[in-house]
């Protein structure tokens, strides 16, 4: 059976509350199909927990953890896993009802473990060696341990509540990850007992990985500068470049392992919402296919544990696609010559490698990839979806990410690149009252 075309909206619940009639509008528009409507005050799509779920939740205590979270003095909930209580939920009803009667699917949208781990640090992301993430990388997310089983349960009882009292087609959830991978310090967590049991239980030898990390950070920091210089002229293609830094294929189980720990309760989750409604679509937003792997997205085995995949925004920010590599190559060339005898340049040169990015008319400076300036964002996000496609095995449906809100000509040229490689439609973001901006979607897609 071909896999459902779809473009869904990303939006904002309390947007559409006020204007619902734009969701027929999108509809003979673009063919629009599908809302996921997220309140920027709850970060979940605005549920309200029942006083059972909230009874049991481990976060409702946040009003208290001003310090950590100082946007409790604005009424902003933390971005947490699961449903935290005492939201209004009318706005979200409104909508709901609204999308009922223009046709269009609501997909149900709340967190889980990449952020909330500065407000809640006893249940925060701890690497290896048992320290909580350096804040240096703070901007790409402190998460949460995704292996506490009082949390995930919980959570997963919020999910199936959720579906019993809500008319939603399906879920979307967010922060179904590890920190960006841009986050140095991320990607040697979680070392935490739980994560050792949990990868243990599927089969991983967990000390032997943890080991083999830490060799590898050894072997790296002593390799000669005169050597890097001459890999990175080599230009060897980004496994030739792990076997000549003699990267133990340990470091990459570990990434399979990370990914295995939350494609399980993944798993999880959409086999307790689909007990209630066997219709429901589960899924999530998925880093971009250059760094998925070392975020926690072994892109084969999402298949397997989700319905679709999709994806956060086009460019800029944590989940931008076409940044994604750009912004990990920068953060882990600062590190890696921070710590080792090879000059930026040429780890620069050698991660945009690793990253299958190198060809691509990227800027060799680090300021300005820092700052995203100068990017060839089309030609970015084009070999993302190539990759996506090509990663893949075609078992569920693809909805990259096109952040629609900017240049009309950009917004056709991604719509574009994913109708080329044969997506199944997109997750946007937009406002509906730009007529360049649909107009673009419709060229974009040829419709
Ligand atoms: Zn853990």
């Amino acid at each position: 059976m071909p896999h459902p075309r779809r473009l869904i909206w990303f939006c904002q619940t309390e947007h559409v509350a006020k204007q619902p009639e734009q969701l027929a509008l999108l509809r003979d528009e673009i063919g629009l199909t599908t809302i996921m409507p997220e309140s920027p005050i709850c970060h979940t799509s605005g549920f309200r927990a029942s006083p059972e779920v909230a009874a049991r939740g481990p976060f409702e205590d946040w009003r208290e953890r001003g310090e950590a979270w100082p946007k409790v003095s604005e009424g902003i909930y933390p971005p947490v896993s699961g449903v935290i209580g005492g939201f209004d939920d009318t706005d979200l009803c409104r909508v709901i009802e609204a999308a009922s009667a223009a046709g269009i699917e609501v997909w149900g949208h709340i967190g889980l473990w990449s952020y909330g781990g500065d407000v809640y640090p006893e249940h925060a992301l701890r690497t290896i060696d048992g320290a909580s993430l350096d804040t240096r990388y703070s901007r790409w997310g402190i998460g949460l341990c995704p292996s506490r089983e009082a949390i995930n349960q919980w959570t997963k009882d919020g999910l199936v509540d959720i579906a019993q009292r809500y008319d939603v087609d399906g879920f979307c959830v967010d922060h179904a990850r590890y920190p960006q991978p841009a986050s140095v310090s991320a990607l040697a967590a979680c070392g935490c007992a739980s994560c050792v049991e949990e990868g243990t239980t599927l089969g991983f030898d967990v000390a032997i990985l943890h080991q083999a990390l830490r060799d590898t950070v050894r072997r790296v920091r002593d390799i000669k500068g005169s050597r890097l210089q001459q890999l990175a002229r080599d230009r060897l293609s980004p496994e030739q470049l792990w076997a000549a830094l003699e990267i133990s294929p340990h470091v990459t189980e570990w990434f399979q392992m990370r990914s295995a720990l939350l494609a399980k309760q993944m798993q999880h989750f959409r086999e307790g919402v689909q007990q209630i409604d066997a219709s429901m679509v589960f899924g999530c937003d998925i880093f971009a296919p250059s760094v998925s792997l070392f975020g926690g997205h072994d892109l084969a085995l999402w298949e397997t544990a989700t319905d679709y995949i999709t994806g956060g925004s086009s460019a800029g920010g944590v989940v931008g696609w076409a940044t994604a590599s750009t912004n990990a190559a920068f953060e882990w060339t600062r590190s890696l010559a921070e710590v080792t005898q090879g000059a930026e340049a040429d780890w620069l040169e050698l991660t945009l490698q690793v990253l299958g990015v190198d060809d691509l008319a990227i800027p060799r400076d680090i300021e300005a990839l820092d700052q995203g300036r100068d990017l060839p964002i089309e030609e970015l996000y084009d070999r993302e979806i190539a990759r996506l496609v090509a990663d893949t095995n075609d078992r569920v449906p693809l909805y990259p990410p096109v952040s629609a809100g900017g240049d009309p000509e950009r917004t056709r040229r991604l719509c574009r690149s994913i109708a080329d490689h044969g997506g199944h439609g997109a997750m946007m973001t937009l406002a509906p009252d730009r007529k360049e901006t649909l107009r673009a979607i419709q060229e974009g897609f040829g419709a």
